[in-house]
């Protein structure tokens, strides 16, 4: 089978950064998978649809014309062709993406796209339930944690650095209502996968963790 590695963990806590790090250096494929939920999740407010519209909700997660661009280095996110990367952080899609994301229908809808990505010579799999529903049979599942306040000032940093301003106070409330609602969600909730390592980020620099990873990779 092709290998995949899976990095799980809430929101702000650096998958993504150390997901591409790990793409890049292997030379492997990388799923962003909150991207896509956060497409789906633009498409709804751009057709007017609300997070209770559950049946539309899914059709649009099926007919999603959704695409990727780019690797590991750089990727864009591209909704009917058009680039959404900015847009899709905006912090009003990052509520409503977690609204949807917990319509079962939806995430059903939107598995086999996920599984697509793996494809030869590996995969780096970013999200919340890679190694508890999307590649369960991964070899490798890593899951990441940091405290609520550390994941909010790297959100904020992140949010700055696409020229979005915010408040530290609003952004770790944001994260907090986020992971909550991940966490309890009635399917695929936020959670270690079975044999997950645990990677606790809190006060460790991007090369810390990296380093950790590294070694689990190599072993
Ligand atoms: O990782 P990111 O912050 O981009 O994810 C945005 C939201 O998408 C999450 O808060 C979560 O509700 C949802 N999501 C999910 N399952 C995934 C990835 C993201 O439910 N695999």
């Amino acid at each position: 089978a092709i290998p995949v590695i899976t990095l799980d963990g809430p929101g702000g806590v650096g998958k993504g950064t150390l997901s591409r790090l790990l793409a890049r250096d292997l030379g492997w494929h990388l799923l962003d998978s909150g991207a896509i939920y956060r497409a789906l999740a633009l498409a709804a407010q751009r057709a007017g649809l609300h997070a209770d519209e559950e049946a539309a909700l899914s059709d649009l997660a099926r007919a999603l014309p959704l695409s990727f661009r780019g690797d590991a280095d750089e990727t864009h996110v591209l909704l009917a062709g058009d680039s959404v990367d900015a847009e899709i952080r905006a912090p009003e899609i990052s509520a409503l993406t977690s609204q949807i994301a917990a319509i079962p229908m939806v995430r059903a809808a939107l598995l086999q796209r996920q599984r697509d990505f793996r494809r030869a010579p590996g995969l780096v799999a970013d999200g919340r339930d890679m190694g508890t529903v999307v590649f369960p049979d991964a070899p490798l599942k890593v899951f990441l944690t940091a405290s609520v306040e550390e994941r909010g000032k790297r959100r904020l940093n992140q949010l700055m650095e696409q020229g979005i301003s915010a408040n530290l106070a609003t952004v770790v409330a944001e994260i907090a209502e986020r992971d909550a609602r991940d966490q309890q969600r009635s399917v695929a909730p936020l959670r270690p996968a079975p044999g997950a390592r645990l990677l606790d980020t809190s006060g460790q620099s991007v090369s810390d963790t990296y380093r950790v990873l590294q070694g689990w990779v190599q072993s």
